[in-house]
């Protein structure tokens, strides 16, 4: 017999981890732009003509048509920040010694948002709609990952 819950906290439990990992490929678009991040310190997408449609970062296929792309499209290193939310706890509960703020981007020349942390050190609040621009790390830095871009700073106009 299903008994409805009507109090979730006088539910019996049992405090337990399952040890699961995985791993993920970048997959051939995936691989193109982390490899032309790490080269060239550039953002690469995919176009899809028929939609009208740049995604980031770069994909083998529209995700609204399924037609076939190619990773091609260097879009950025500005854009406009579309929204941000100002992390304080850490992703297993615990307080950060600062916060963190996550944006979503749109890179000039792409449609799709590029998420990643906005490195705001000004004492100006922050604003959906502010000109931002991608930082890079130094080439000789780069080993061909997402945190090769250090994330976006504010900038002027
Ligand atoms: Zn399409």
């Amino acid at each position: 017999m299903i008994e409805r819950i009507a109090r979730p906290d006088e539910v019996r439990r049992w405090p337990g981890s399952i040890p699961v990992s995985h791993r993920y490929t970048p997959g051939v678009a995936g691989q193109a732009f982390l490899e032309t991040l790490r080269d060239r310190g550039v953002i690469l997408g995919s176009r899809c003509d028929r939609c009208r449609y740049t995604y980031v970062p770069a994909r083998l296929f529209c995700e609204r048509c399924f037609a076939e792309l190619a990773a091609d499209v260097e879009v950025g290193p500005a854009g406009v920040l579309r929204s941000f939310a100002i992390g304080f706890v850490g992703v297993e509960g615990e307080p950060l010694e600062s916060p963190l703020t996550l944006g979503l981007v749109q890179l000039d020349g792409a449609d799709a948002c590029l998420l990643h942390l906005v490195l705001d050190h000004s004492d100006e609040p922050l604003e959906i709609g502010r000109r931002v621009e991608v930082v890079v790390k130094p080439a000789g830095e780069r080993t061909g990952s997402i945190l090769d871009i250090e994330g976006f700073r504010p900038v002027e106009g």
